[in-house]
């Protein structure tokens, strides 16, 4: 897996401070796309093991407190970059159980294939739905267009991540 940016600290993509991945690679292609550059899966850096231990000691980090990662892109989900997902928010939610993660995906939650469900479990929060640009609106929390939904998968994210319509 390739990636484009790592914010370390980051209060725009998601709830609360948190450390922020862009992934390379997108098959969606979306009018409009605000991240063209990320479509590419050879595009940007590749994600070492070494960048994967700097977003563990990131989340640890007890001076700046960090409420979780967000996964974005590109697409966290394309079927190339499921693996390296996968050993991400696995070893995340080992060595970082309190904290929470987001992924960013244009593949709507009904789409996902069997390799894309598989990380469901680890992910406590999920917005879906490629960019529709007819349906752009830059007043909405955490999305592009209006199709895309935030789907709040787990208990923790039920109780603390308001409904957003
Ligand atoms: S899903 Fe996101 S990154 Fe992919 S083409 Fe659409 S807007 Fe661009």
């Amino acid at each position: 897996m390739n990636y484009h940016n790592y914010y370390p600290v980051d209060v725009v993509n998601g709830l609360g401070t948190r450390c922020t991945l862009f992934v390379a690679g997108c098959v969606h292609q979306c009018k409009g796309c605000y991240n063209q550059s990320t479509q590419r899966l050879d595009s940007g850096h590749p994600f070492t093991e070494e960048m994967a231990d700097q977003i563990i000691r990131d989340l640890s980090d007890t001076r700046i407190k960090r409420r979780g990662l967000s996964l974005s892109g590109g697409d966290p989900l394309h079927p190339a970059n499921v693996p390296a997902i996968l050993e991400l928010v696995t070893r995340v939610k080992e060595h970082c159980p309190d904290k929470d993660i987001w992924c960013w995906t244009g593949y709507r939650l009904d789409e996902l294939d069997e390799a894309q469900r598989a990380l469901l479990p680890y992910l406590d929060v999920l917005i879906d739905g490629r960019f529709e640009q007819e349906l752009a609106d830059p007043s909405l929390l955490w999305r592009g267009s209006s199709n895309q939904v935030i789907h709040r998968l787990s208990q923790r994210a039920q109780e603390s991540v308001p409904a957003v319509e």
